[in-house]
């Protein structure tokens, strides 16, 4: 497990910082997913996002959700991360192929199309709370500063990138998110866009050897910067058949027994990992007979 995301503060604590590595937590989900490459860049970019987005919140048990619901022929992106640095997430349609953009590259904005960010977070609290934006670029680092800046008034510089081997596997993958405090300093601010507007792109980064700790480096240039953490991270999905068994449980007698009646094994699916669960008739007279 090479994967990690690293917290940071620099300038005074008028900057918190995160960057991560998440090669083998997006190539996990490819292979679990079968995605194409513009599928797997687009996954990638809001796992690295909600891996690092977890991190941030600070009970043991919250969990954050990150839903893009847009138009294009991806079919919208799923994330979801606990504050343990474990992530796990889904697209609509894991098969898009479109052309690459203008610049060459896989066209992730094209494949997310117009729509909106939802922004779920879950602190065991009655309610919880909900963020939502507009896209701005559909690129995801772009929505995600838009995200902040609005719902969470905190200005932020994201960088998510996905790279490809030639055999569709994920070469590299990471990023950062920076964030100013609200007593940051003008000096600072400016200093900080000057370090932003000079990375091009994150994956140009890791592939020249770039780690989380050199990446914030490179961001936070010229500022006093302390590493508070580093926490591994990992594409982790927590169902299982048991899991499965108790949601069957819940959908009740009538449900169950028409599946009986149907006299064929059933088939769940975890969307999350794309696991398959498979019940017998058999096992399925078992669980109705567990059932109230
Ligand atoms: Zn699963």
């Amino acid at each position: 497990m090479n994967d990690y995301i690293i917290r940071a503060i620099a300038a005074n604590d008028q900057i918190r910082a995160f960057a991560a590595v998440t090669t083998e937590t997006v190539e996990t989900a490819r292979q679990d997913h079968n995605t194409s490459p513009v599928a797997t860049a687009a996954l990638g970019r809001l796992l690295t996002a909600g891996a690092m987005m977890g991190v941030m919140m600070k009970g043991d048990k919250d969990i954050l959700t990150l839903q893009i619901k847009a138009g294009g022929p991806l079919e919208g992106i799923t994330v979801t991360a606990d504050s343990r640095g474990r992530v796990k997430g889904y697209v609509g349609n894991p098969d898009v192929c479109i052309p690459a953009n203008s610049k060459g590259k896989l066209d992730v904005a094209g494949a997310v199309g117009v729509g909106f960010m939802n922004v779920i977070k879950d602190m065991g609290l009655k309610e919880p709370y909900v963020g939502q934006v507009v896209l701005q670029t559909s690129e995801i680092a772009e929505d995600l500063t838009y995200y902040f800046a609005t719902s969470e008034q905190v200005p932020s510089a994201v960088g998510l990138g996905v790279l490809m081997n030639k055999d569709n596997t994920v070469r590299q993958a990471g990023g950062f998110i920076v964030q100013l405090m609200p007593f940051a300093e003008e000096s600072t601010i400016s200093r900080l866009e000057e370090n932003i507007k000079k990375i091009n792109s994150v994956t140009d980064l890791l592939e020249e050897g770039h780690t989380p700790e050199s990446l914030l480096e490179k961001v936070l240039d010229g500022f006093d910067m302390e590493i508070n953490d580093k926490i591994p991270t990992e594409f982790y999905c927590n169902c299982s058949r048991e899991r499965v068994e108790r949601a069957l449980i819940s959908i009740g007698r009538k449900e169950l027994n028409e599946m009986i009646q149907e006299g064929k094994p059933i088939e769940m699916n975890c969307h999350f990992c794309n696991k398959n669960y498979e019940f017998s008739v058999e096992e399925l007279k078992e669980i109705l007979r567990k059932c109230k």
